[in-house]
């Protein structure tokens, strides 16, 4: 192995062709492509030029998230249902802000991805006659939903990585990514603190230098207080910022009912059951149906809280004439007055006195049709929950709560990110031979499919390593390259880390807590133009004291936390700049978000805000539908970031015949 020493410290490096940051399900499944594309161009030792990197392979959303049935969604596969590409791009393009050729695409690629999974042994089911069983999500006009359980997408990570496996690719675990080496137009390399031989003296320190880079390293979930994303997902958005990546529609991130104590998304079965919803004190007691006050009648509110299944994610226009996501406003607005808010399995809905009493013949035709459908007619909520989808009980089961004896707590959370990096259809950065891929790249517009993350994720990296494979090759970075780069950055980090020890400034707890307080308040489901303003100043002003002081550590092992809370304070920034400017521009309510607005639509009187203001919300500007908004780290500017608005790429509509389209690709023109 390599190593150089720089002051005190000895410098690992390694030297790749790919290097893969991230091991979640489109990390992993960018390794098993590029290696097969590799393999295929009659490259030997494939494996030797790839590797993954990654704070941890057990982290990250793909293996520590899901809901009652975790989606995958592809192109229809049943048999008397016609679908087509076209068709599939029109449903991801439909709420406005997303580019035409990513959702081609993704529509074409999502049928080989999800095969290749099957392949790869994820058991997604399927009948005698062979064909893969398919349920409508949100945001989804025809039943293109598939699922192997509560656990898929770490089901896609665990086939996936035995493959990379069995191919020899190696997995350099516990890596926290602190510095992307920029050497001229490109991203030359990565520098990595090894985490576990961090001690005393060795910071640990790893250089992977690469040809080709492949960024993998999910969403922003520690931005978050009340969030869903598993904890110490942080993701390097703040560091692909500094290393001049633009990003777009950052401002669409999603959010939605979730347990919190073990976190997971409670969407689907869980909300199809209709358990009762009631709220507590902070302590427990003072028991209220707080839902049933806002509701005409009792069939109405448990038909609602049966939508609120595949109508997961919160959405602003869903809200009025009592539909399903008034549930997450008067969720969040118990959780506002300190009140704690649970779904309990035992019981079904208590509504008011003049209300009538539960019965589930009285439901709405859709819930009533799929409860006998799916014969989930029990007298509890629990006892169908069993009926319908018994894995969703074992997993709480599996991580110490017992649904048939306990109430589950619940609040609004943040789960994922439309939004990212900027790509194009090979899902390449604006920094060449840099991909974006997964929840980092990004690829949807304001509203998407629920499961369209997943085979974003999957097609994206099948696209980025094949694009690798037939255009930038398989070449090692040769010995000399940017060495004086190296030693300079690894120097100036090296100088940075020790400057932590002295450091009078914050600590990263503190720094995380106070940006996660102000996102979830100002950045969340709820935003307000005056409070987005405050906000982003403070972030500005956090940032730029982290510059100039750095972050108090007590021991070097505090140095992982220390780097992330510098480059989540560079996130935040660029988020909440994000937010300011769409909501300059006038912009309303839409996607997953709230904008308050003095004199927009009405809730309800007691929807109030945290000074007990009645919430009123602007509705969506839809002209803004054609603009997406692109976000690039400037340090010259007092915001930090450039914005710029452009417009979404169409749906490529060129189909050529077979031969001269068959020409094209003996010619590599199609990487053009
Ligand atoms: C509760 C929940 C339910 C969801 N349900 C669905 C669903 O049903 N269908 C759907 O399509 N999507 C769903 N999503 C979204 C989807 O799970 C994610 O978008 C997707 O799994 C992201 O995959 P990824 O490979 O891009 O990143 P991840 O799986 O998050 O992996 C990120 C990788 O990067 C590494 N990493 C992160 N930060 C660093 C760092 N600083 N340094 C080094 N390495 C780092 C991590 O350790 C990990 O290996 C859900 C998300 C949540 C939270």
């Amino acid at each position: 192995m390599e190593s150089v020493k720089i002051g005190k410290q000895r410098v690992i490096i390694h030297r790749y062709n790919t290097i893969i940051v991230g091991a979640g399900a489109a990390g992993m499944n960018a390794a098993v492509h590029l290696y097969e594309f590799f393999t295929q161009k009659g490259i030997r030792d494939a494996q030797s030029r790839i590797a993954v990197v990654t704070a941890g392979v057990s982290l990250g959303a793909s293996r520590m998230s899901g809901s009652d049935k975790q989606t995958y969604y592809k192109m229809g596969t049943s048999p008397d249902v016609p679908d087509s590409a076209l068709e599939f791009a029109k449903t991801l393009t439909a709420a406005g802000c997303c580019h035409g050729d990513l959702a081609l695409a993704e529509s074409i690629g999502s049928l080989r991805e999800f095969y290749h999974l099957v392949q790869a042994g994820v058991p997604f089911p399927h009948d005698s006659t062979g064909s893969f069983l398919g349920y409508k999500t949100d945001n989804d006009p025809f039943e293109r939903a598939t699922s192997a359980g509560p656990k898929t997408s770490k089901m896609m990570c665990e086939c996936l990585q035995r493959q990379v496996v069995r191919y020899g690719i190696r997995i350099y675990d516990q890596q926290e990514v602190a510095h992307l080496v920029t050497a001229g137009k490109r991203i030359t390399g990565v520098i990595t603190i090894d985490k576990k031989s961090l001690n005393a003296k060795n910071f640990g320190i790893n250089v992977f230098l690469c040809e080709n880079l492949i960024l993998a390293a999910g969403g922003p979930g520690e931005l978050y207080k009340t969030s869903v994303y598993p904890k110490n997902q942080s993701g390097i958005h703040g560091l692909a910022f500094r290393a001049g990546m633009p990003a777009e529609n950052l401002t669409e991130s999603q959010f939605g009912l979730a347990s919190t104590k073990f976190r997971w998304n409670v969407s689907g079965s869980y909300m199809q059951v209709i358990p009762r919803i009631f709220s507590t004190d902070s302590n427990g007691g003072d028991e209220r149906e707080f839902l049933a006050d806002y509701f005409p009648t009792m069939s109405k509110m448990a038909t609602n809280i049966f939508l609120k299944g595949y109508q997961w994610p919160f959405d602003p226009q869903r809200i009025e004439n009592c539909q399903s996501s008034l549930i997450d406003i008067l969720v969040f607005n118990e959780t506002q007055k300190g009140r704690r808010v649970f779904m309990d399995f035992r019981k079904n809905p208590v509504g008011t006195k003049s209300m009538k009493k539960f019965e589930l013949n009285d439901l709405e035709e859709e819930a009533l049709v799929y409860l006998q459908k799916t014969g989930a007619l029990q007298k509890t909520p629990i006892d169908r929950l069993a009926q319908m989808n018994q894995p969703a009980i074992d997993i709480y089961t599996e991580h110490g709560i017992n649904l048939r004896k306990e109430p589950l707590e619940i609040a609004v959370c943040a789960q994922h990110n439309n939004g990212g990096f900027a790509v194009n259809h090979w899902w390449e950065s604006g920094i060449p031979q840099t991909f974006v891929v997964g929840e980092m790249a990004g690829t949807h517009g304001v509203k998407r499919p629920g499961g369209s993350a997943l085979n974003s994720g999957q097609t994206g990296s099948l696209r980025a390593a094949e694009f690798i494979a037939n255009v930038y090759g398989a070449d090692m970075p040769s010995k000399n390259s940017a060495k004086n780069e190296i030693k300079a950055r690894a120097g100036e980090l090296i100088t940075r880390l020790s400057g932590f020890g002295r450091s009078r400034g914050r600590n990263a707890k503190d720094v995380i807590a106070e940006i996660q307080q102000r996102m979830t308040a100002s950045a969340g489901h709820i935003r307000e133009i005056n409070d987005a303003h405050k906000e982003l100043t403070k972030a500005v002003a956090l940032f730029n004291r982290i510059k100039q002081d750095g972050i108090a550590i007590k021991s070097t092992k505090d140095i992982p936390s220390a780097v992330r809370a510098e480059h989540l304070a560079l996130a935040s920034v660029a988020y909440l700049k994000a937010i300011v400017s769409l909501l300059e521009q006038g912009s309303g309510s839409r996607g997953s978000h709230l904008v308050l607005s003095p004199g927009g639509n009405r809730i309800s009187s007691s929807v109030v805000d945290r000074e007990g203001i009645e919430i009123r919300f602007k509705p969506e500007n839809k002209g803004l539908r054609n603009s997406i908004l692109r976000v690039e780290y400037d340090p010259k500017l007092p915001d930090l970031f450039r914005c710029e608005n452009i417009n979404p790429r169409p749906i490529p509509t060129e189909r050529k015949a077979f031969e001269p389209a068959w020409k094209d690709y003996r010619q590599g023109k199609i990487y053009g």
